[in-house]
């Protein structure tokens, strides 16, 4: 039997770094052993379920290149395969009819509850038969009366539940329509999956499920729950402590393999070793390492990485990553340097892509306002001089280069025998707009030579009218 894994999210909102995370587990192991990797949409749940949220599961999945190779499943359309399943149980055995309304099952929960015993259906059309005509009814499974039912978890151990404790679950509504534990067993046996990798919030759900896959004879498949992630308080992570979403993620500036890298992290060691690429993930990676203990997020740590990525990965694929964002705000790449280029002098300057769009417009877009506190700061009126013949210089220039760049600015500091502050900060300010940018030669290298010369123009402008204010 082929290898297989599932993640399946209910869709009722977009994908959080804790699906994806689940996600994520499930793939490497699915990709390290040669498997299957299903997505299916647990879609039952009508009111809550939305395609807006089918959409932003999958575009957050293709963000971070997990890709299925099988499904997208959806269980609204295996109703029929349910009933099927349903009927199975009824005519085995395995399930019964309930004519108990949910009145009387709360009369019987807190009669259970008074008893001190464990709250629940009391078992009374276990093994009935004398149907009531037209009478609403649920379909119970009936679960074993003694006995232990035992998960082996690969992350959690073995659990070990006895049958006292469980309930006789509702499969079917009155409406005939399946319950969730039901759909989840029969697709997990219908897409023969045998490792199930899910968040530890559905724990409680595996020996329900267990003794329905036992009932139908199935083989149990491997369980591995996954400990949730908390928020930097120590609860469970969520709004409250900032970005959720995946896609925010993307929207803040973070690259795909920076997030994977952090999420691998989050809940799984290979030694103290931080940095994975996708390659090494999928062959260290192992549902064995993963921790029994909820970790917490930590963003100055994916910062970390986010940095690192922009500075290692191929300048031209970051680069692919950056023009989103120059497009989310709305900065015309067209006219100016290769975005490649942005990325080499930038990547070691900023925290996350927004950040380095945001620092990178001046060389796309002209600007009349400069920083206020750069001019107030390096655009005196002794610089005036200096500003002249720098341009002077630059634009005699015929090869637009960092060398004569570089040779143009130190000359006129040894010519007119000021240092470079008079120099260098009023050429940065003038060609920028501000006092920081990557080293001057580059920067106006990677300028146009005519806009160099018309910024320094423009600063001239205001030099001038500080002198004739002073
Ligand atoms: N649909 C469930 C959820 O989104 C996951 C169920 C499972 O993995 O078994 O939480």
């Amino acid at each position: 039997m082929t290898l297989t894994t599932r993640f399946a999210p209910s869709p009722t909102g977009y994908l959080h770094v804790g699906g994806a995370r689940t996600a994520l587990y499930s793939w490497l192991y699915a990709q390290k052993n040669g498997g299957n990797f299903i997505l299916r949409i647990e879609d039952t749940d009508l009111e809550r379920s939305t395609q807006a949220s089918v959409d932003a599961i999958m575009d957050g999945m293709n963000w971070l290149n997990l890709e299925w190779t099988h499904g997208p499943y959806f269980q609204t359309e295996r109703f029929d395969r349910y009933k099927e399943v349903i009927e199975q149980l009824l005519a085995s055995g395995n399930a019964y009819r309930c004519y108990s309304t949910s009145e009387e099952v709360e009369v019987m929960r807190e009669e259970a509850k008074a008893k001190g015993e464990i709250e629940k259906y009391n078992g009374l059309w276990r093994d009935r038969t004398d149907y009531p005509e037209d009478k609403p009814y649920v379909i119970r499974f009936k679960n074993p009366l003694d006995g232990d039912v035992v998960i082996n978890d690969i992350v959690k151990g073995d659990i070990t539940i006895s049958n006292l404790q469980l309930d006789d679950l509702i499969i079917a509504r009155s409406d005939g329509t399946p319950t969730y534990n039901l759909t989840v067993v029969v697709d997990d046996l219908d897409m023969e999956i045998s490792h199930v990798v899910r968040g530890d919030d559905h724990i409680s759900n595996t020996p329900k499920q267990i003794n329905i896959l036992k009932a139908l004879g199935a083989t149990i498949p491997a369980y591995a729950h996954i400990p949730m992630i908390l928020g930097d308080d120590g609860k469970r992570l969520s709004k409250r402590h900032g970005a959720v979403s995946v896609m925010q993620y993307r929207d803040d500036g973070y690259l795909p393999e920076a997030l994977l890298n952090y999420l691998v992290r989050l809940g799984w060691s290979h030694g103290d070793q931080e940095i994975f690429s996708r390659e090494e993930m999928i062959e260290l990676f192992d549902l064995t390492g993963c921790n029994r203990a909820p970790s917490a997020f930590n963003t100055d740590k994916l910062v970390w990485v986010n940095q690192h990525y922009m500075k290692t990965l191929e300048p031209s694929y970051v680069a692919t990553q950056l023009a989103w964002h120059m497009a989310d705000q709305g900065i015309n790449v067209e006219n100016g340097p290769a975005l490649e280029e942005i990325v080499k002098v930038q990547a070691d300057r900023v925290k996350t892509l927004k950040e380095m769009a945001q620092i990178s417009r001046y060389f796309y877009e002209d600007f009349t306002e400069l920083d206020a506190s750069a001019v107030k700061k390096h655009l005196r009126p002794v610089v005036k001089e200096p500003l002249q013949v720098v341009k002077e210089k630059l634009a005699a220039l015929t090869d637009w280069s960092p060398a004569l760049i570089h040779a143009a600015i130190n000359d006129t500091a040894t010519e007119l025998e000021v240092g470079m502050g008079k120099v260098g900060m009023p050429l940065r300010v003038a060609a920028t707009g501000g006092g920081n940018s990557p080293s001057l030669d580059i920067t106006l290298a990677l300028l146009d030579q005519k806009k160099v010369l018309a910024r320094i123009d423009q600063a001239l402008v205001v030099v001038e009218a500080r002198i004739a204010n002073s």
